[in-house]
């Protein structure tokens, strides 16, 4: 038995499943869905990701 990631429904392993790890096509364009807009919304709250005053120190020494 597996687990679907996207709705947590167990289900048989089915052969040729195109959408395996989930359960269905459905489940793995939600999940898909779900990571593209967590993604997108990260990506905008880090609009300055990396450059605190430690890593500019670093650069300018370098
Ligand atoms: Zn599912």
């Amino acid at each position: 038995m597996n687990k679907c990631p996207a709705c947590n429904k167990r289900f048989d392993k089915i052969k040729n499943n195109d959408s395996f790890p989930f359960c269905s096509e459905r489940c793995r364009l939600i999940d898909l869905g779900d990571w593209l807009t967590e993604n997108h919304k990260i990506s905008e709250e880090n609009i300055e990701p990396m450059l605190d005053e430690t890593d500019i120190g670093n650069f300018t020494k370098h």
